[in-house]
């Protein structure tokens, strides 16, 4: 082990996000004392209120998982807002982290950092060797930057600042909006409402392109693990290490929420985007972690997650 969590003060970035709040569930498995803030208390893209923040808390140790993200959408509509907040965010958090001498860092990314036609599963060393996907370029590249300042970081001021970079994230605390949200969740959604009126379940594309997915409580397990056991300037891949088609994951999704005699229709009229997007995770698993949840599993918990989201919002 490099780095001992038990006695420290933890602060999570991000604690509401999907990622940052099953990081904080899993770090009350952890003899640490868990720091949040909420947005109405700080702006994270304001520099000195982070500054003043992190002086009066003290926290040794980071799990930057805030940022400002969303669908694909939401990326072309406002790409002033995911390139600037993230590095706003971004440089205020580190640069305060620096200043208040926190211990160590992990700093959470994207698989939207790689080429658009990196060689599959994608491995780390991938990262700038050919064009982004235009449709995410402003999160990935204020994604990059994080990953560069953690390396400047390192190399400059020898801190000791780490970086993992997650594949497609699904789990309680989902975005289930069917305009805004990714695949699984909206799959769950469509699955729910096409079973209580028996219509057909509705894909977007052809179905054929295939995804790898991780349950979020893996990740942040992973996450954990890596702030534990990984002290180096390279980033880590964080994911299942499996991928699977459109097609296939719409009947998992039916089987589990007891839908399987259903009827699936596809709507080629939607873009089907990259033909395939698989990490490869051999790294992780070469510092001895593996996923725990299969994907049968975390959708029969995300769907209970679902049902009650629906339910307090009702
Ligand atoms: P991507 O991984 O960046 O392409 O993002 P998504 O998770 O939004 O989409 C993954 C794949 O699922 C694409 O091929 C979509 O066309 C397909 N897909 C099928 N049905 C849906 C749906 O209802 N919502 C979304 N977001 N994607 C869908």
């Amino acid at each position: 082990m490099t780095y001992d969590l038990a006695g420290k003060r933890v602060w999570v970035a991000g604690h509401r996000g999907m990622v940052g709040g099953a990081i904080a569930r899993r770090l009350a498995d952890e003899q640490c004392e868990v720091l949040t803030v909420g947005r109405e208390t700080l702006d994270l893209t304001d520099q000195r209120a982070v500054l003043d923040w992190m002086r009066k808390e003290r926290p040794q140790a980071v799990f930057l998982a805030a940022a400002r993200v969303g669908g694909i959408l939401a990326n072309s509509t406002y790409p002033v807002d995911f390139l600037r907040d993230n590095l706003l965010i971004e440089t205020a958090i580190f640069t305060g982290a620096h200043d208040v001498g926190v211990e160590k860092l992990l700093f959470l990314g994207s698989s939207c950092i790689y080429p658009k036609f990196a060689p599959q599963p994608i491995q780390e060393d991938a990262l700038l060797t050919g064009e982004l996907e235009p449709t995410n370029e402003w999160y990935a590249i204020a994604k990059i930057a994080g990953i560069k300042l953690a390396q400047a970081y390192r190399q400059q001021y020898g801190c000791d600042y780490i970086s993992a970079m997650p594949t497609n994230l699904y789990g309680p605390g989902d975005n289930f909006d069917l305009n805004s949200s990714h695949v699984l969740p909206a799959l769950i959604r469509k699955v729910h409402e096409a079973r209580l009126i028996g219509a057909p379940v509705q894909v977007w594309g052809t179905g054929s392109p295939r995804r790898e997915f991780l349950y979020v409580d893996d990740c942040a397990d992973a996450c954990v693990h890596l702030m534990k056991v990984y002290s180096d300037k390279g980033h880590v891949n964080v994911g299942s290490g499996e991928d699977i088609s459109i097609m296939e994951l719409t009947r998992l999704v039916m089987d589990v929420l007891d839908y399987a005699r259903g009827e699936v229709v596809t709507d080629p009229s939607k873009p089907d985007g990259t033909p395939r997007k698989l990490m490869d995770n051999s790294r992780l698993r070469s510092f001895g972690w593996a996923p725990q949840v299969s994907l049968r599993e975390g959708v029969a918990r995300a769907y209970a997650a679902f049902l009650d989201q629906a339910q307090s919002a009702a």
